[in-house]
């Protein structure tokens, strides 16, 4: 472990890992910026702007969007100021996007000191996943085991009935598992064998709490 705390984060966990929620436990307690690429193109498709419009129903398909249009959603969406903390929450997805990372490194003028994997079994993480829900209207997530809201399956922001998300049907969530393996797990893979002293694990096969006190633990927050 290098002997400070990350500045700029990125994190890897498959499909139902947890690893959004860590990241906002993350980000609220130790002051990190989230960049969420999902979030992001969801909030273009319910904005309908022009990436929005040409995503149409592909979200919920379990494919990733092209490299292409990731590196255009984040030159309109990432804005760092000098003293953001960053903590990047599905992205790079895939070796293209690796470039694209690099790219905005070098365009902003910051540098990823650690990548974190929230390591799962592929059973837990689809076990999870059916248990996920959404507020159609704010976009706020929560999980009706660990992250559950106060009414039952309402939104504790603004009082509108929660969803699931159209990604989490059986057939998508298996789908989604599958594109992980073949395309994210490679990326995991090419920074474990470029820039090893920046690695980190957590088993995230525990329950929640346990899964943050070792994530802050890991990198050297607590
Ligand atoms: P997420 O909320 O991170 O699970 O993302 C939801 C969906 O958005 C994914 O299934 C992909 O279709 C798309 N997506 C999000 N981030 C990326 C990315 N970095 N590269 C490609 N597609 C992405």
């Amino acid at each position: 472990m290098p002997g400070h705390a990350p500045l700029h984060l990125v994190m890897f966990g498959r499909p139902g890992s947890g690893k959004s929620s860590l990241a906002e436990r993350l980000g609220k307690e130790f002051g990190y910026q989230l960049v969420r690429t999902g979030e992001m193109l969801r909030e273009s498709v319910r904005k309908g702007d022009s990436i929005g419009v040409r995503l149409a129903d592909q979200l919920s398909t379990g494919n990733l969007v092209s490299d292409e249009l990731i590196l255009e959603l984040l030159e309109h969406n990432l804005r760092p100021s000098k003293e953001s903390k960053l903590l990047f929450d599905g992205f790079p997805r895939t070796l293209g996007q690796v470039s694209v990372l690099e790219r905005f490194e070098n365009s902003l003028g910051f540098k990823v000191d650690c990548f974190l994997d929230v390591a799962v079994s592929r059973e837990d993480a689809v076990a999870r996943m059916t248990c996920r829900r959404v507020c159609p209207s704010c976009g706020a997530t929560y999980h009706l085991i660990a992250k559950p809201p106060k009414v039952d399956e309402t939104c504790d922001v603004d009082g509108v009935k929660l969803e699931r998300r159209k990604d989490d049907a059986i057939d998508v969530v298996n789908y989604r598992q599958k594109v992980y393996d073949q395309q994210t797990q490679p990326v995991i893979d090419h920074y474990r064998v470029a820039t090893p002293a920046l690695c980190r694990a957590v088993n995230g096969n525990q329950a929640v709490d346990a899964v943050y006190r070792d994530t802050v633990r890991v990198l050297g927050l607590g």
